[in-house]
């Protein structure tokens, strides 16, 4: 059999290399040929605590042996406790579980075209940002602002109005008497690591209150420590009315979260629900992870690593001609001078560091946030050695 007519069976839906992943520990990942690889994706900012962590294996194994799924009829220990926790550490008074953040978010979307239905006359637009990012289901990607998705799958879910990032005189006026909502990713992370500016979200949150409107923060990759703080929206400074949480809640496993405040809860009976969600398999996952993050001492690390990734990003920036370094926490993303990102995460695949390329010319880093010194360090210094190879080849960058 051809190396690649093994893969045959799986429809095609990205550009993989003929890689087979098979093992998991902490920052580090072994495929089938027992190579070795840094690991600065993490699942797409999804192992928030790296590959395999004690206490994610063990919350796994004791609820698969206590009770795995007694559906959603039916209320269940670690999705109470998970919702309590979530609720004691945020502004927010209820929460939804799904099982991806695209779920979440519709859900979001629902949440607040439902209580424009209640309280706004019928209202249901929703102002999002273009270059955004929430999903893959019809509604999420209508809501998201990626150019190259439109014209597909059309007709979109209408109702989503696209202004740009920072413009708040844009969301101004695209307001309207059908407006119910404003979304958007705090920092935009598909897109390449674009933050929204403090100014923006503070506006964003008056212009909010003045019109009557929901302000929904996708916090899908920013929320849950990336940022070196539990949720994004503590660093702007404005509480939003609805949040949605992915990736790293679940620190590997599939578990979403919207969370709404008290006065915005118009769900009734039947209007939204699904057969996993809120299973107790993945909540005692979450608690295990959540709690894990409300240790003393782990959102510094996560900040201490951040500003240790962000520095040596911009000493090798400075060392080999590159552009900005953006990004805080452990989201960090480094511009660079052509669009050859492909090649650069290749190259560093190939000396055995995982990263990313958001955009051709733009590489994102995204390592578990309990990333050793030592591990930081040596994704740079191997990040070092793929520009000193590239720039002996003649290639810029
Ligand atoms: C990844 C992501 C999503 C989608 O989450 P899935 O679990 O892939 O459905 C939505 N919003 C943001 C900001 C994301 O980063």
């Amino acid at each position: 059999m051809s190396e690649s007519s093994a893969f045959d069976s799986l429809m095609t839906i990205t550009k993989r290399p003929p890689i087979v992943m098979v093992a998991g520990q902490g920052s580090w990942l072994t495929d089938s040929n027992g190579k070795r690889y840094l690991d600065f994706i993490q699942g797409w900012a999804v192992n928030c605590l790296g590959h395999a962590p004690a206490v994610i294996t063990q919350a796994l194994s004791q609820q698969a042996a206590q009770l795995i799924s007694p559906s959603p009829a039916f209320y269940n220990q670690p999705a109470i406790r998970l919702a309590d926790l979530l609720t004691a550490n945020s502004c927010f008074e209820r929460v939804f579980f799904a099982n991806s953040g695209a779920e979440a978010n519709e859900g979001a979307i629902k949440l607040a075209r439902k209580w424009g239905s209640l309280h706004k006359q019928g209202a249901y637009e929703i102002i999002t940002m273009v270059n955004g990012f929430h999903g893959r289901t019809l509604a999420t990607m209508s809501a998201s602002g990626k150019p190259h998705w439109q014209g597909l799958f059309e007709p979109k879910v209408p109702g989503f109005i696209k202004v740009g990032l920072n413009d708040l005189e844009a969301v101004t006026a695209a307001i309207s008497e059908r407006t119910v909502a404003i979304m958007l990713e705090p920092v935009q992370g598909e897109a390449g690591v674009i933050p929204a500016s403090q100014l923006f979200l503070q506006g964003l949150r008056q212009l909010a209150d003045q019109h009557q409107l929901l302000l929904i923060f996708d916090e899908v990759q920013t929320g849950m420590g990336r940022l070196g703080s539990l949720f994004a929206y503590q660093q702007a400074g404005v509480e939003p009315d609805i949040m949605s949480l992915g990736k790293g809640i679940g620190g590997g496993v599939p578990l979403a979260a919207l969370l709404a405040k008290e006065a915005v809860c118009c769900f009734e009976p039947g209007d939204q629900g699904g057969t996993y969600n809120g299973n107790p398999l993945m909540a005692a996952v979450g608690c295990a992870v959540l709690e894990a993050m409300l240790q003393p001492g782990f959102l510094e690390q996560v900040r201490e690593r951040g500003v240790q990734l962000a520095n040596g990003l911009r000493k090798l920036s400075t060392r080999h001609g590159l552009g900005e370094v953006r990004g805080s926490g452990l989201l960090q993303a480094l511009a660079l001078p052509a669009n050859n990102g492909d090649a650069v995460t290749e190259a560093a695949r190939e000396l055995g560091l995982i990263i990313n390329a958001a955009r051709p010319d733009t590489l994102r880093f995204m390592p578990a946030l309990n990333v050793s010194a030592d591990e930081v360090d040596t994704c740079l210094r191997l990040l070092d050695q793929v520009f000193v190879a590239g720039a002996e080849m003649g290639c810029p960058a």
